[in-house]
């Protein structure tokens, strides 16, 4: 069978980076395009002999004319304090961005995948999130930009699919972890691992009572390529994460244990409309792409401090 070439946008971020090489791996070809706004370059160094990866610098919200099979709609920062230092670039990347990758897909017929995200469904008055949940987002707020903008790129999707039967599949991506998180990026098991091996104070935003649910990045690409693989009429939307919660307490006190770090837990505000629950249902993923998450969060931390002690 002859080779895909597969376009990753947000190739060079947390996620990007790590589809990059499962795909590379595959024997398929990878055109990787980021803007490097939260990306690394470093993250692209290992692909950069092989014959099979290329690199475009570009910002999605601008068209791009490439031929390609199949696209992995990634380029968007993730992380709360990036996504709102420029609101209105996260707004062009999710809603522009996401038009022109649809676009593309339309003209070269290419299968697309979204990253969206559990931000669909807001600070969520329905636990755990199923998809048929429709959500609790707050239009106005200081994470709107991201959230809404995720939601259009939803609609966006849809649309596509009904008017011009672009070969969507949407992935509603849970809270993930893993080795390339930036050490700056703000989420909490960077910063958490961070700051205990630095032995600086952990900072527990609110009481530390809200929970989460942790995703190892591998368990969470083995998801993506197994939607890509669906048929046309599988568009998703599939809720991916690990359904195992635990609250931010929990979290802290498991990383201290696994750094044998002597910090102490500060408390610190709440941040505006910071969800106080959240799990994902994954019954859609587990009967339709035959997907669970292997990783336990004890193996995955473990490998993640590793990762950040090479860094710091
Ligand atoms: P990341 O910030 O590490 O990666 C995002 C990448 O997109 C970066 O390389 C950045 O430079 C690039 N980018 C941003 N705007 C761009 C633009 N306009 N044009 C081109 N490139 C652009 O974040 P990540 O954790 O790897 O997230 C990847 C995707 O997955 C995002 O769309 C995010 O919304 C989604 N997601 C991630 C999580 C998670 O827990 N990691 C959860 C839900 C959704
Ligand atoms: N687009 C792109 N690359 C392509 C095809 C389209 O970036 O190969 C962009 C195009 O510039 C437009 C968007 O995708 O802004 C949506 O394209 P579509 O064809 O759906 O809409 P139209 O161009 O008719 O407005
Ligand atoms: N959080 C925290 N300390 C930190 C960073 C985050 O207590 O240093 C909390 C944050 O308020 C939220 C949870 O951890 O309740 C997850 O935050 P993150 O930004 O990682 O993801 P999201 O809120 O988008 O799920």
């Amino acid at each position: 069978m002859s080779s895909k070439r597969v376009l990753i946008t947000g190739g060079a971020g947390f996620l990007g980076s790590h589809l990059c090489k499962k795909i590379l791996d595959a024997g398929d070809e990878v055109l990787c395009v980021d803007n490097f706004s939260t990306g690394r370059r470093a993250h692209l160094v290992p692909f950069q002999d092989s014959p099979n990866f290329e690199f475009v610098r570009h910002d999605v919200s601008f068209p791009l004319h490439v031929e390609v099979d199949e696209i992995y709609n990634l380029a968007c920062p993730a992380s709360p304090i990036h996504y709102q230092t420029d609101p209105v670039q996260t707004i062009k990347t999710t809603v522009i961005g996401a038009m022109n990758m649809l676009g593309l897909a339309k003209r070269t017929e290419a299968k697309i995948m979204q990253a969206s995200t559990s931000e669909i469904y807001g600070d969520p008055l329905v636990h755990p999130q199923t998809e048929t949940y429709l959500g609790n987002v707050n239009p106005i707020g200081l994470r709107a930009c991201y959230d809404e903008g995720k939601r259009c790129a939803e609609t966006l999707f849809f649309d596509y699919y009904r008017q011009h039967q672009v070969k969507i599949k949407v992935a509603r991506i849970f809270n993930t972890y893993g080795p390339h998180m930036h050490p700056d990026d703000g989420r909490v098991v960077s910063n958490f691992i961070v700051q205990a091996l630095r032995g600086e104070q952990i900072t527990i935003y609110g009481n530390g009572n809200q929970t989460r649910c942790f995703c190892y990045v591998s368990d969470l690409i083995d998801g993506f390529v197994r939607l890509m693989s669906t048929n046309v009429d599988v568009t998703g939307p599939f809720n991916l994460g690990n359904p195992v919660e635990i609250t931010m307490i929990e979290l802290a006190e498991n990383i201290l244990k696994l750094t044998g770090s002597k910090s102490k837990l500060v408390f610190m505000p709440l941040p505006q409309d910071d969800p106080k629950q959240r799990r994902p249902n994954i019954d859609k993923a587990r009967d339709g792409l035959d997907w669970e998450p292997k990783v336990p969060l004890r193996e995955g931390l473990k490998e993640t401090i590793a990762y950040f002690k090479t860094l710091l």
